[in-house]
């Protein structure tokens, strides 16, 4: 079965989420458990915890399809110390917020070396960001997102996050994001069926279908090997429809969350439906 969902708002508290998903038909959804563009917030209460939960609970949502994002504040292989700590910090406290509200992911953008360390040191210290996270957490599950490779950003080529896995204490909680827009332009073909299934045997071979957790369904506004992040809504984009149709049929994508996070929410609901009707 696939769980379809998109990135909704958490506007006036992380309860109001699952009400935002149930309005657009969705199976799944994303939040952010806080203010994405600011360092610091007020923790969750009590009151906003309990009402979450029973949102969920009342519209069927499982914190298994649920795929909080982090911070884009963050930056957890920094090559500097006071950003590097300062990142550490703030993805510990968005780890524990998950935990509180009894999800199960915490997805997060590796980071960027922004030209002051070597690539592999920002891996590594990436790594150690997320033992550190999950020495101080319980039951969150970090999963690391591929990017589209924009600047000194890493994690858009699989080897590098097989590389921050590798140095990952307890493999059984991260876990990796796919998200088709950037996997394109970051210059993975993923168009029709002969590519996409090429794309994702690289996939298996280098990380592994066991550490997929989730996928972002975004098109593209930028054609292949940019390595630029920029999101289209289904089918207005370079992707075209094949891949979408490719990917509703393959049953290494059920049980996941598969979250929109196109840029026009107006079209969320028609999106789901769309997807949901090309399941043959
Ligand atoms: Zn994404
Ligand atoms: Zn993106």
């Amino acid at each position: 079965m696939k769980y379809i969902g998109a990135h909704v708002s958490a506007g006036g508290g992380v309860e109001n989420a699952p009400l935002n998903a149930k309005e657009v038909g969705a199976k799944a959804f994303a939040l952010f458990t806080k203010n994405q563009k600011q360092w610091n917030a007020a923790p969750l209460t009590a009151k906003s915890i309990a009402a979450f939960k029973k949102n969920c609970s009342d519209f069927g949502f499982l914190p298994e399809m649920i795929l909080p994002h982090d911070s884009y504040l963050i930056n957890l292989g920094h090559p500097e110390e006071d950003g590097l700590a300062k990142s550490r910090e703030a993805f510990n406290d968005e780890m524990l917020r998950c935990e509180q509200l009894g999800l199960k992911m915490l997805n997060f953008h590796p980071g960027s070396h922004l030209n002051k360390i070597s690539p592999s040191e920002c891996l590594s210290r990436i790594a150690t960001s997320i033992n550190i996270a999950l020495d101080q957490t319980h039951g969150v599950t970090a999963v690391i997102e591929n990017t589209a490779g924009q600047g000194t950003n890493m994690g858009y080529v699989f080897e590098q996050i097989a590389e921050i896995i590798g140095q990952v204490e307890d493999k059984s909680r991260v876990g990796v994001c796919i998200d088709t827009c950037h996997t394109f332009t970051a210059g993975y073909d993923i168009r029709t069926k002969d590519v996409f299934d090429q794309t994702f045997a690289k996939f298996d071979e280098i990380i592994g279908w066991h550490y997929l957790k989730g996928i972002h369904l975004n098109d593209s506004k930028k054609e292949l090997a940019r390595r630029v992040d920029r999101h289209n809504s289904i089918g207005q984009g370079f992707l075209g429809m094949e891949i979408f149709e490719v990917l509703m049929n393959d049953s290494h994508f059920d049980q996941m969350p598969i979250i929109l996070e196109t840029p026009d929410e107006s079209l969320w609901a028609e999106e789901i439906r769309l997807l949901y009707s090309l399941i043959r």
